[in-house]
């Protein structure tokens, strides 16, 4: 099939390139002119494992084209899938002006039948407003070209969006038309997962509900690990316990610092906000957001009572991405623990597998904030090593040179990568998050 893709971020360019790869001719309109040159040479702006084979796969074959112009896509195909952003209000709700104006300048020049696909994640009801957007153009237009709207949440995760996107666990559709139905059915039905067709608003509320559950599984377990500390039990073990339960799933059970990225966090204050626009109070997921913010708070008080006063100490840092595997930092903790740490007067040795320059625009290195070349010369002379993030390099890490390397030998670790007992018998103090 020929399809169009709206926005080449990290939802957008993996549909693009693993449709491309799944032999289907892809069109991508971009409106970042750099982005654009970037990809046509093959090149990702961002760190996800193995995209960037894939689209040189692509670009080799002259299966995937890229192009500013929203003017191509929309000639290019007759489906057009909406990847862009859909950022955080101050209020809260989701930011719909970038879906807004794909809608209303496909409609300025679309001539012949059109299904626009929202792969954005977008609050109940976004559909029929692009719908009333798209007509109201038309209407002006003085033209008649049908059209559909339809919804197709994305559920990757950065970090594994290619698996997760060419094997998903589901595959949900909301149409409104048999012939919106039969376009989809046919690009998604080689897909070996259940597909469940729905209509639009419950496909959008999908997404939002499925988000906040994770959301809300984290927390949850976030606040059982608390308990653990007052009590003495292990969290590890008690989230093993809990999740061989098939009702409740051993996933997002990991009790840690807190959840961030770029959707979590947004997604579930507008589905909040969603929710209180429909009349209907939303405390649980009130509570969850708040548990979360409180995270960073709490670690590092654990770190100051681990070390006492940290001004003038010297601490490493292990991990600033949001999660393995990314260079995303978008609402990462290592944001909201780094300031509580700089402003306790310690001084800070940073280390990222991939999410360095990124984090460099925020904190460019200054007096208190350096950044290290790779993991152990970050430790090289501090006090205490944090680790904020669960990269495989840390889980691998040769601690007994690590130790060597320290002043002194202690590791609080916010993601509970090691194992308490092994990692005192190399001779450190260790801190975890719910463990004895
Ligand atoms: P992103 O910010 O990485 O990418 C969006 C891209 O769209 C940017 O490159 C931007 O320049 C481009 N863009 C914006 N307006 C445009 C326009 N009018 N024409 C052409 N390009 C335009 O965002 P993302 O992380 O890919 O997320 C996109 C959507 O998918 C969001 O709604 C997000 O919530 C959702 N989502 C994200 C993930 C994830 O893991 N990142 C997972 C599932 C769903």
């Amino acid at each position: 099939m020929r399809l169009t893709v709206v926005g080449a971020g990290y939802v957008g360019l993996t549909t693009a390139v693993c449709f491309a790869h799944l032999g289907h001719e892809v069109k991508v309109v971009e409106k970042l002119p750099h982005k654009v040159e970037l990809l046509k040479e093959g090149k990702v702006p961002f760190y996800e494992p193995g995209l960037e084979e894939l689209l040189l796969e692509s670009l080799r074959k002259g299966r995937i084209d890229f192009t500013t112009q929203l003017s191509e896509g929309v000639e290019f195909s007759e489906v057009i899938f909406i990847c862009v952003g859909t950022p955080q209000n101050p209020d809260g709700s989701a930011d719909l002006s970038q879906v807004e104006e794909v809608a209303r300048e496909t409609a300025k020049l679309m001539n012949s039948y059109k299904l626009l696909v929202e792969k954005s994640t977008v609050p109940v009801n976004t559909h029929k407003l692009i719908k009333r957007t798209v007509e109201r153009y038309l209407r002006k237009r003085g033209k008649s070209v049908e059209f559909d709207t339809a919804s197709n949440p994305e559920f990757l995760r950065e970090g594994s969006a290619i698996k997760d996107f060419l094997y998903p666990d589901r595959i949900v559709i909301g149409v409104e038309s048999e012939k919106a139905r039969k376009i989809l059915w046919e690009l998604y039905k080689d897909f070996n997962c259940p597909i469940i067709f729905t209509d639009p608003a419950t496909s959008e509320l999908i997404k939002h509900a499925s988000n906040s559950f994770l959301a809300m599984k984290i927390s949850y377990i976030n606040m059982v690990a608390d308990l653990c500390e007052k009590v003495g039990a292990d969290i590890k073990l008690v989230a093993e316990g809990m999740g061989y339960d098939k009702r409740i799933g051993k996933d997002f059970l990991r009790a840690g610092i807190g959840w961030g990225g770029s959707c979590f966090p947004k997604d579930i204050k507008a589905f909040i906000k969603m929710a209180e626009d429909h009349g209907v109070d939303f405390s649980l997921l009130k509570e969850v957001d708040k548990i979360n913010s409180r995270r960073a708070y709490q670690f590092v008080e654990k770190v100051k009572n681990a070390i006492w006063s940290l001004r003038g100490k010297t601490l490493a840092i292990w991990g600033l991405s949001f999660k393995p595997n990314t260079d995303d930092i978008r609402e990462a903790p290592s944001l909201r623990i780094i300031p509580l740490l700089l402003k306790e007067g310690a001084l800070l040795k940073l280390y990222d597998p991939k999410a360095m320059d990124n984090f460099k625009k925020v904190y460019p290195p200054s007096k208190d904030l350096d950044y290290a070349q790779d993991m152990y010369s970050a430790v090289k002379g501090t006090s205490a090593l944090l680790i904020l993030t669960e990269w495989e390099e840390f889980e691998k890490a040769d601690l007994s040179k690590v130790r060597e390397l320290m002043e002194l030998p202690i590791i609080i670790d916010g993601r509970n990568i090691y194992n308490p007992e092994e990692v005192r018998r190399l001779g450190f103090e260790y801190y975890g998050v719910g463990v004895p």
